[in-house]
Formats: C-alpha cells, structure tokens, sequence
C-alpha cells in the first residue's frame, strides 16, 4: 500500500492508511497506548489498543519508545471531541492501529527532541546535529532557507541574471580577513585559498560581457565567530551588473527582497518603504553607528526596518589589528579596494583621502548589516592609484596584474552588492543566530564535533603534499 504522509491523514476519515516514521512520543493510558507519529509533514496521533492489533503487533508493542522508526497500518478516526487538538494540523484525527512493524530501533537520544524549546547546549546539538534537526523549528528553519534560494534564484533569472559557479579552489581575494588555505599536491609548497567572496572573479565576469551575473555562493573566512557570523564558511547571494547606476543595485535588492518577504514571511511588516537612503555622515551624526536600528518598537519581533547607508568615505583609518594582508598604510578601504571613488573627489586622492566619498552601500536590517556592495573601478589607473594609498608594493599589486590587464580589453561600468544570506535568514526566522539556520555550521569556537573537524591527517597525507607540521607550542 502506498505511504500516507501524516498530514494527508486529516483528509482520509475512515479509509485504511500506512503511515511511516518517528516516535515522538508515547504515552501509555492503561492498556491502551499513544504514540505521536512524526514524519516530514508534521505529527499524527496513532492508537495502540491490543483487541485491534494483530499477534506479531501485540508482541513488539512494549518496546516502543521515542525515535523508533516505524511502519503503521490502521483507520483514520475522528478524536473525540475532548481529544480534538486546534493546534495541530492533523489534531481532528487519530489512526488506529492494525499493524505496528519497527523499521529501525533507537537508543535514548541524548536529548529531548519536542517541538518547541530545545534546552540541550549548543555542543551537544552540533554534535547530535542530526537530531536535533529533528526539531520542528530546525526543519522549518531549513524549509524556509530552500523556499528563500528558490524565490531568488527565480527572481534573478526573471530579470536576465544567470548563475554562474566561481572556482572554490581558487587565490583569495583580499577582503580583509584570514584565507583558509589549501595545499597543493601537485605543485608543492604552493597554496590554493578559498575565497572570501568571489569579487575578483564577478567583476572579470563582466569584462566578459555576462552584464548580469548571481551566484548563491559560498564564502570562506578564517575570523573569529561572533553571533551574526559563523566561523568558516557563509552564503552570499552574490550580484554584479554592467551598465547600471547605484540606484539600479539598490532597487533591484529592494524589490526583490519586498516581494520574498510577502510571499514567504507574510505576518511581517516593514517600518518604511521605499527603504530610506541615509548619508554615512548623518547617520554617523545622529545614531553614532553606521548599522542604525529603524525599528519603530524594537519589542515587535515581525518589525523589519531596512536601510541603505550610502556615501561612505571610501577609505577607514587602518589600525594596528586590522588583519589587511599587512599593507603598511596610514589607510585601508572601507569596504574593498575595488570600490569607486566619487568623480569629483578624485583630486582629493592625493591631497586628502580621508575625505574622498565612495560609491559603496550597505544595507542594514534591524540594527544588523545585512549586505554591501560598491560600483566599482573600471580605470586600470585608478585602481593602481587606489593599490598605493591603501600601502601595496609592487609585489602586492603583481598580485592583481591580470585584473588590471582585464580591463584593458574593455571593461563596461559596473556595481554589485552580496547580501549574507544565512544573516537575512537568521533575522526573518527571528533567531539570534545564524547557526540557527545553517544545517551542519561550526561552532563558535570553529570545530565540527559532529564529523570531528579540522582532525589530524596521517604521515602519508603530509609527506605527499611536502608539509610538516611544528610541534605545537
Ligand atoms: N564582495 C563583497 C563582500 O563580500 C560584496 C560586494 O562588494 O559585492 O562584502
């Protein structure tokens, strides 16, 4: 007989079904039993009584406990009255057991899996991580993040982007954090990065004449976790367009993301559209952060208050921490070294860079920068100048040598933007972090305890790749 799944039992009151799954939970009523039966759909309460169960059913019935799998045959019924659950989907049916087969045991888990509060510490979760997806909220958390890939992988290709994977193995782009670095067998003593993001590659893109480039792509950092970042890897929702203006990105992202919040998250409301446009400086001024939060109650859990952030300077002081590839320069990019300086702050390169306004945007959630993004230079000149003010040296800007070439073969205008995919996620979940949406993250600490990750490798592995390893200090 075919599989019901437990939420279609609603609609089959008196026919005979076999639905499969998890133990939820069982309760025991005298000789009668309850189980609450969980499978993809959601929960369906079965009903254990012995005069209704065949022999072999009777045998195995005191062994079920939660997480069993199991294979159930019976009749859809409709609750009693006083037994009817408005809260539960299938909550006006029960099915009544005919035949119970156990198609995988379970050990006692290592912490409760109900459908509400998860208590267990986050350790133990990432380690049982498979579990605790077993949770209701992980499970929609994730449905949701498959419906948000989805929603903007139709929107792009509907406005004539396409989807284009960059390399993982690849030469980092400086975005200012640590590479994650990969050694390479065949040439050894030299290092693959994986990249930070693919801004190097989306702006040769262009030179290539795709115009309209997306990616949802992943992105390697080597920084210390904090919650709105997780350690390691990330999504971005990458985007590069030729021939546009700042206005273009900033509408395009607007439109896509209202229309993605009506469709899938349609109880919450955004506090003003169109999203306001705010000058770095005033908001400096006035908030004195540049990742105000517009909310107008910051209790509202379903408030959504976006702003854009534009003009910023297009160069930040550049500290003894900053971790910047240790270009020696009084000065570092605000967002990247390839963002576009105003045209008419240009002369003050040379005389006053602290001053020179830029074409970058950031888009800021709640109080939380969500994405960032800058037209870009497309002036091979420019873009050297802008090398020697942030401090790289000749061997520094060898490193972009074939950017710099690239745009020697015609380079059309153009801007981009990559808003975080897993934060944007995190905050329309209304969780507090985005290990939350994220279906195996590490831990804050950068360790998977699940797969044992990062793990020692044998002698063999090393002595192929040339590496030895320092003894540990
Ligand atoms: N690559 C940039 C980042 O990861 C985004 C962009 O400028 O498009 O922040």
């Amino acid at each position: 007989m075919q599989r019901t799944l437990n939420v279609d039992t609603s609609q089959k009151q008196g026919e005979e079904v076999v639905i499969k799954g998890w133990v939820n939970a069982r309760r025991n009523m005298g000789k009668i039993a309850f189980v609450d039966l969980r499978d993809r759909s959601g929960l369906v309460q079965v009903v254990l009584v012995p005069a209704e169960l065949d022999e072999a059913s009777n045998e195995i019935l005191k062994d079920i406990r939660p997480e069993f799998v199991l294979e159930i045959k019976g009749i859809v019924n409709e609750r009693g009255e006083k037994q009817k659950n408005a809260d539960l989907p299938t909550g006006q049916v029960e099915v009544l057991a005919k035949e119970v087969k156990i198609l995988s045991e379970s050990k006692t888990p290592p912490f409760e899996i109900d459908n509400e509060e998860r208590q267990a510490k986050e350790d133990l979760r990432l380690q049982y991580r498979y579990l605790d997806l077993r949770h209701n909220r992980m499970r929609t958390n994730l449905v949701m993040r498959s419906k948000m890939m989805h929603f903007v992988r139709n929107y792009l290709n509907e406005q004539g982007f396409i989807e284009i994977h960059t390399p993982i193995l690849s030469k980092s782009t400086p975005e200012g954090a640590r590479d994650y670095l990969v050694p390479s067998r065949v040439h050894q003593g030299k290092f693959f990065a994986l990249p930070q993001a693919p801004q190097q590659y989306k702006q040769l893109l262009m030179v290539a004449g795709m115009e309209r480039y997306f990616q949802i792509a992943p992105c390697f950092r080597d920084e210390d976790a904090r919650a709105d970042r997780s350690p390691g890897e990330f999504y971005q929702i990458d985007i590069e367009m030729s021939f546009v203006e700042q206005n273009d990105i900033l509408d395009l992202v607007e439109g896509m993301f209202t229309s993605m919040i009506k469709e899938h998250w349609p109880d919450r409301t955004i506090t003003e559209t169109p999203w306001p446009r705010l000058k770095y400086d005033d908001v400096m001024k006035e908030y004195k952060t540049d990742k105000p939060d517009l909310r107008k109650n910051k209790e509202d859990s379903k408030e959504l208050a976006f702003a854009w952030i534009l003009d910023w300077p297009l160069f930040v002081p550049q500290t003894e921490e900053d971790f910047f590839h240790g270009a020696g320069s009084k000065w570092g990019p605000a967002h990247n070294m390839f963002t576009r300086p105003k045209e008419e702050d240009i002369p003050l390169l040379e005389k006053d860079p602290g001053k020179v306004k830029s074409y970058q945007h950031d888009l800021v959630l709640n109080g939380v920068e969500v994405g960032g993004g800058a037209l870009r230079i497309s002036d091979s000149k420019l873009q050297e100048k802008v090398f020697e003010l942030i401090g790289f040296d000749d061997e520094k800007k060898k490193q972009f040598a074939h950017l710099l070439e690239a745009f020697q073969y015609g380079v059309p205008p153009h801007g981009g933007i990559a808003p975080g995919f897993d934060r944007l996620l995190s905050i329309l979940q209304g969780e507090t972090s985005i290990r939350e949406v994220i279906a195996f993250p590490l831990t804050s600490d950068a360790r998977d305890p699940l797969m044992d990750a990062p793990a020692e490798v044998d002698k063999a592995q090393l002595d192929e790749l040339g590496l030895e390893i320092k003894k540990k200090k």
